[in-house]
């Protein structure tokens, strides 16, 4: 089937202005005789003033009453974007998650999709109608609605492009692609016309958030190309896909920066094995993601362990260390400061040395101190002082040669 799947974001469809114009744009497609099926988020807003609401009213509301609430806002825009498609003479039937068969586990506000039957999507396809479908929703196997982790509209896309084998899946949003670098931060950043499942992904989890996260793995894990493209304009994207030729052999495809990191530090941590274990264990009982950790050569018996985690769960985190230690658990807490993490990502580090050196001389010139690295196959971060943030994205961005 010549089908493709839209994926327009709260931004695009923030009032019913936007959505006149979604519904222009999915007009244009559909004249040239191809097959649509257009997922939507709520307006920009609407599900963070739902969960307000609900937390207003409960500091802990129930889960799946938290769904059932949560989905209510794609609900409201994928009707009126049905309307305004009817009001460009364009036969268009909204869909509810549950009605295309998103069939997902039962797990609330974090559900993972286990089967997409497409229900009687590709019977409206076929009577030529734009399927318009509500992104970021499913049905378990009780009978309730589920939804993806905040963001989810974007997997919703991914996943029907990969179970109806669309031809192309668009990501509509207010940015024109992904860029070497936060072009705030970096004037002369690049969009990127093509990049890789897994640069994009490093790229994400160091702070540069077009998409959602899971979105991409669920798309790397299927082989879904797919497009970032903007709303606003007619420029082309940045295609996502497994494997991509890159001109010059970069060796570096973005510069990332992440300002929402604090680096907790523990002292006196007893040098035997299963120590730092104990302090991890404490972590992940708590529920907090651990990113970059360093640990120093012991000296009398005793290490320290430094790592990061991310701002808003720093408290959380210093607390359940205090309890660890004072309860007997070998270590102190030391003083905690917030970072910036600026990463280099690129598949080409895989083949290629020197990576490190150009990014490091590139800091050391300009008197931006280390304080911490940390590096994948296809990714080298440090850690710096949150006022060297910007300064030491723009250097590295510069070095190897990424601006305009
Ligand atoms: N409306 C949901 C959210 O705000 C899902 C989405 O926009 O993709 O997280
Ligand atoms: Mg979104």
């Amino acid at each position: 089937m010549n089908l493709i799947v839209q994926k327009y974001g709260g931004t695009s469809v923030a009032d019913v202005s936007c959505i006149k114009r979604v519904a222009r744009r999915v007009k244009r497609t559909w004249n040239q005789g191809t097959k649509v099926v257009v997922v939507v988020s709520a307006r920009s807003g609407v599900t963070n003033d739902l969960i307000s609401r609900a937390n207003a009213i409960r500091k802990q509301p129930d889960d799946r009453e938290m769904d059932m609430l949560m989905a209510c806002g794609e609900q409201e825009t994928i009707s009126l974007l049905a309307m305004a498609l009817h009001a460009l003479s364009v036969p268009a039937v909204s869909m509810t998650g549950w009605q295309a068969g998103i069939l997902t586990d039962g797990n609330h506000s974090r559900a993972r999709i286990r089967e997409i039957t497409g229900g009687s999507i590709r019977k409206h396809l076929r009577k030529n109608k734009v399927v318009v479908l509500a992104g970021f929703q499913g049905l378990d196997d009780d009978g309730d609605l589920t939804t993806f982790g905040r963001g989810g509209s974007d997997l919703s896309a991914i996943a029907m492009a990969g179970a109806l084998n669309a031809k192309t899946c668009q990501i509509f949003t207010d940015v024109d692609g992904v860029y070497s670098a936060d072009p705030r931060t970096v004037p002369d950043a690049r969009k990127i016309p093509a990049i890789s499942y897994e640069e994009m992904l490093e790229l994400a989890s160091s702070g540069s958030k077009v998409m959602q996260t899971r979105a991409v793995e669920f798309a790397q894990k299927h082989n879904v190309v797919f497009e970032v493209r903007s709303t606003f304009s007619n420029k082309t994207g940045t295609t996502v896909k497994k494997k991509v030729k890159s001109l010059e052999d970069m060796l570096v495809s973005g510069v990332a920066i992440d300002n929402n990191q604090v680096r907790i530090s523990v002292t006196d941590l007893p040098d035997r094995p299963g120590a730092a274990a104990s302090v991890f264990k404490v972590m992940s009982e708590t529920g907090v993601v651990v990113d970059m950790i360093v640990q120093n050569v012991a000296r009398n018996g005793k290490a320290n362990l430094t790592f990061t985690v991310p701002s808003e769960d720093a408290f959380r985190a210093e607390k359940a260390l205090k309890e660890e230690f004072a309860n007997g658990g070998g270590g102190k807490l030391g003083r905690s400061t917030k970072i910036a993490k600026i990463s280099v990502v690129g598949v080409g580090m895989r083949s290629h040395s020197g990576v490190a050196s150009k990014f490091f001389e590139a800091l050391a010139e300009v008197g931006v101190n280390m304080l911490m690295i940390s590096t994948s196959e296809i990714k080298i971060s440090v850690a710096v002082n949150p006022d060297d943030g910007e300064m030491a994205t723009r250097v590295a961005h510069a070095a190897f040669g990424l601006g305009k």
